[in-house]
């Protein structure tokens, strides 16, 4: 089998206007849909990040894609990353959102590629892609509810606007009315809260009110994306030694595994062993080696679209079993594509202790490009579908829409520094730590 055409759908998304240290998501999303044809006929699917970056690196790999053997992965990922051995660590970035770091810029691409190959892999030995790597050891994969601070708004621009779900979200009372309404919708059974933009103590206090709200036996996280020092971190983790036990963690609290070693052994000698968790610090396999080694963190926070792929991500999970690290994932503004990548890979991953995090409930169901409508969740998990490969297949008249709204828009890549400025404060800055 050979790979016989590479095609690339440049999609915009709407995005609410969501909070974070970064700052906040632009209207729309930017993703790229990728689409890989064998010369015997059969089709598979990727969904990465959008914008020029990742579109230009794509577009770059056609010619080496084309006539290739589908299976063949393993020499085409050592060839656009090297040997694993030769990779630097330190891969952690700290000021850039995730899809921008240009040390995994190859992991990325390799990503996308290796995604819609096992799609089209599933479909053409007639099995879902979570056998072709190995095999399920799972047959669904829980979530769990990603709640943020927003402004009003439901993402979209001008006479493309669309519709509010949850409302401005900025305290914590409101927080707790977003978990509720999110949790009655999918049946999630563990709560993220996206913190890094209130005062820590307006933070601390939605923590306590989800806790007051549904009872110790609904985890609870929270991931200021290392907004706080080290000291301010220490703070939070006593205030809220008990609301992150019973399977909660605290994600990047404070920038570098450094800072977040020092925290841990702070809080540790106070005796509250909270894990901490993250993608920020931790984003490369050398990377998790340092934080084993220094405590730093507990639970690293995969993403098969930066870490290189599913088998990649199959290694960090027996990686951090191995080193006795628990292991999570991370998401990012995605449609059911993604979300079905992420559901397989998990269902595929021995040592996946957490429930994964997703941004799906923030995306609407006008921009699903998936055919048949939005992905279901079931008591806050997605099934592995009983068919081949990912499991979809795509609405082709979604995708174009997709495209239109994606060649409307002037930008072509994330900054939610400059859309902090644009729409809520125009002399924001990102401030490391903030507090
Ligand atoms: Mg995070």
């Amino acid at each position: 089998m050979k790979i016989s055409s590479v095609t690339l759908h440049p999609i915009a998304i709407a995005d609410p206007p969501l909070r974070s240290s970064y700052g906040l998501h632009a209207p729309f999303a930017l993703r790229t849909i990728v689409e890989i044809k064998s010369d015997d006929g059969i089709t598979g699917f990727s969904e990465t990040y959008g914008g020029d970056g990742p579109l230009g690196a794509l577009e770059a790999m056609k010619p080496r894609l084309l006539g290739m053997n589908p299976f063949r992965l393993a020499g085409l990922f050592q060839s656009l990353t090297g040997s694993s051995s030769d990779v630097p660590g330190g891969h952690s970035q700290t000021w850039l959102v995730p899809g921008e770091n240009p040390l995994d810029l190859h992991t990325r691409t390799f990503a996308a590629i290796e995604i819609a190959c096992l799609d089209l892999i599933g479909k053409a030995v007639n099995q879902p892609v979570c056998e072709v790597i190995g095999g399920r050891v799972r047959d669904e994969v829980c979530f769990s509810a990603y709640l943020f601070y927003k402004h009003g708004g439901g993402g979209g621009i001008g006479s493309d606007k669309y519709d509010d779900e949850y409302g401005e979200v900025l305290d914590p009372a409101a927080t707790v009315r977003e978990a509720r309404q999110m949790i009655k919708q999918y049946g999630f059974r563990e709560i993220k809260l996206k913190g890094g933009v209130l005062e820590p103590s307006l933070e601390i206090e939605s923590i306590r009110q989800l806790r007051q709200a549904f009872g110790e036996y609904v985890p609870l996280r929270i991931d200021p994306n290392c907004a706080w020092s080290m000291d301010t971190s220490v703070e939070v983790g006593r205030a809220l030694q008990h609301e992150l036990s019973h399977g909660g963690y605290l994600e990047d609290p404070c920038a570098g595994l450094d800072g977040m070693a020092e925290a841990r052994r702070r809080l540790t000698s106070d005796g509250i062993h909270t894990p901490f968790a993250s993608n920020v610090a931790v984003t490369s396999f050398p990377d998790v080696v340092q934080a084993a080694k220094y405590d730093s963190v507990q639970i690293v926070l995969s993403d098969p679209h930066y870490w290189g792929g599913m088998r990649q991500l199959q290694f960090l999970s027996h990686l951090c079993g191995t080193l006795g690290m628990g292991l999570s994932m991370h998401s990012n503004s995605h449609l059911g594509i993604s979300l079905m990548a992420m559901t397989h890979v998990a269902a595929a991953c021995p040592n996946l202790t957490y429930a994964c995090d997703t941004h799906y409930p923030w995306q609407s169901a006008r921009d699903e490009v998936v055919e048949g409508g939005r992905i279901k969740f079931h008591n806050g998990a997605v099934a592995i579908p009983d068919k081949p490969g990912l499991g979809i297949s795509i609405d082709w008249d979604q995708l174009a829409r997709g495209r239109e709204r994606y060649e409307k828009i002037p930008y072509r890549k994330r900054d939610d520094q400059a859309e902090m400025r644009q729409h809520v404060d125009p002399n924001w800055k990102r401030v490391l730590p903030r507090w």
